[in-house]
């Protein structure tokens, strides 16, 4: 990777009682010569590997909240990975459940757990990572991921990943103005009880949240089978026209805008979807008009 290139890549978009084929929640920012994962759902590893990353590369892991779907890919990655090397594990405090699932691994020689509270930050090479809270039932938190070293004028380019949540204030303070936020949209507004009932957030809800926060651009995730993605993308453009739905191994370019761009803050990047293969050459997607956000 440039040393100047942000971006995001989707390694599995699917909420919990998705095909046992499908990847659940898990994806890769990378910036610089730094690469971290936020969750590591079922089928994270195999992912990767399509990917071409090498597990040892990933520098650091996130974890959103422990529920299944966000973190059974995590011994497979920590197994993969050489015994010399330590792998950094940020999230909340672990369920009893995942207690159960990880307990091999807890105090192994593969990975630091470092629980998380409140309004934890820290710098991790060339990136900037900071806590949200979020509303989901147990303790959880969504990520903001920003540029470590903000540019002269430009300011720092900035992901926030929701995690699973109602739609909460706190998600929108966070992302003000942010190039990208990574929202889950798990229910269509017809099962807006259920999204209440489960503590999820509708489509539209997280289109509102992202109008709301004056977002770049908007990427729905964690969408419900019931739920297709063109019907999530037709219902949140009526609220927030720059959004977008990503398939698993498409990756999301935030573009450092030129030099001589002057900005105050975060959120005036340049965003642009790369479908996957992204080994072959680049295929820029640009026939939706929410793809694009250049904003002055
Ligand atoms: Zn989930
Ligand atoms: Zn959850």
């Amino acid at each position: 990777m440039k040393s100047n290139e942000f971006s995001i890549t989707f390694l599995g978009v699917s909420a919990a009682s998705i095909n046992p084929f499908s990847t659940t929640s898990t994806c890769l920012v990378e910036a610089g010569n730094t690469k971290i994962m936020v969750d590591v759902g079922i089928g994270a590893l195999r992912q990767l590997h399509k990917m071409h990353v090498n597990p040892g590369e990933i520098d650091a892991v996130l974890i959103t909240h422990w529920h299944f779907d966000h973190y059974a890919g995590l011994p497979s990655l920590l197994k993969s990975r050489k015994r010399n090397s330590l792998l950094s594990v940020y999230g909340p405090k672990l369920s009893i459940a995942a207690r159960i699932y990880l307990v091999g691994l807890l105090h192994s020689k593969h990975a630091c757990f470092e629980l998380v509270q409140g309004n934890f930050c820290k710098d991790c090479g060339d990136i900037h990572l900071e806590t949200v809270p979020t509303v989901h039932g147990i303790v959880s938190f969504g990520w903001v991921l920003a540029e470590r070293f903000p540019r002269e004028k430009q300011g720092r380019r900035r992901i926030v990943v929701s995690g699973d949540t109602r739609p909460a204030q706190t998600i929108i303070d966070a992302a003000k103005k942010a190039d990208l936020l990574v929202h889950e949209a798990t229910y269509s507004e017809k099962h807006a009880n259920e999204a209440y009932n489960h503590e999820h957030s509708t489509v539209a809800e997280a289109a509102t949240l992202a109008s709301g926060a004056c977002v770049g651009a908007l990427a729905l995730v964690h969408i419900a089978h019931q739920n297709s993605k063109l019907g999530a993308l037709k219902e949140a453009e009526k609220i927030f026209p720059q959004v977008l739905a990503p398939s698993p191994l498409d990756r999301i370019d935030i573009d450092a805008l030129p030099a001589d761009t002057n900005k105050e803050n975060g959120g005036w990047g340049q965003v642009r979807m790369v479908k996957y293969p992204i080994r072959k050459k680049c295929e820029i997607v640009n026939h939706h008009p929410g793809l694009w956000c250049h904003r002055k």
